[in-house]
């Protein structure tokens, strides 16, 4: 089930807010989307897949809340580790990590 968007980390782009097929997060003009719905999160990762920034993390216990700690979760490297295991990001040529679109809405060329 999600559990955090790092707001160190997010850059406002919004990708996972387009991918989640269960409406699970609310939009918030030029800030970090907002987890309103959990526990209508199927745990499909598709969020973490996405997320350019590897600011989400969703935890694979699927039907309850786990607590978790931003530090602890980087420092096992669990932050984007979903997307690294199934060869996104540099995991393959061409991986998301790789596509530098999203540094626009860091420089405020395009809104989300
Ligand atoms: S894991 Fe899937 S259902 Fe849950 S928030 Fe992410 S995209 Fe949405
Ligand atoms: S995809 Fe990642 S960086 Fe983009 S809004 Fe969602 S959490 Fe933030």
């Amino acid at each position: 089930m999600i559990e955090l968007v790092s707001q160190s980390r997010c850059i406002s782009c919004h990708a996972c807010v387009l991918a989640c097929p269960q409406n699970v997060f609310d939009s918030v003009p030029h800030a970090p989307p907002v987890i309103a719905r959990p526990d209508a999160c199927q745990t499909c990762f598709l969020c973490e897949l996405y997320c350019p920034a590897d600011a989400l993390y969703v935890s694979p216990l699927a039907h309850e809340h786990e607590v978790v700690d931003e530090q602890q979760l980087i420092a096992a490297g669990l932050l984007g580790s979903y997307a690294r295991a199934m060869g996104w990001k540099r995991g393959h040529p061409g991986g998301t990590e790789n596509d530098l679109t999203y540094r626009m809405f860091e420089e405020g060329l395009i809104q989300p």
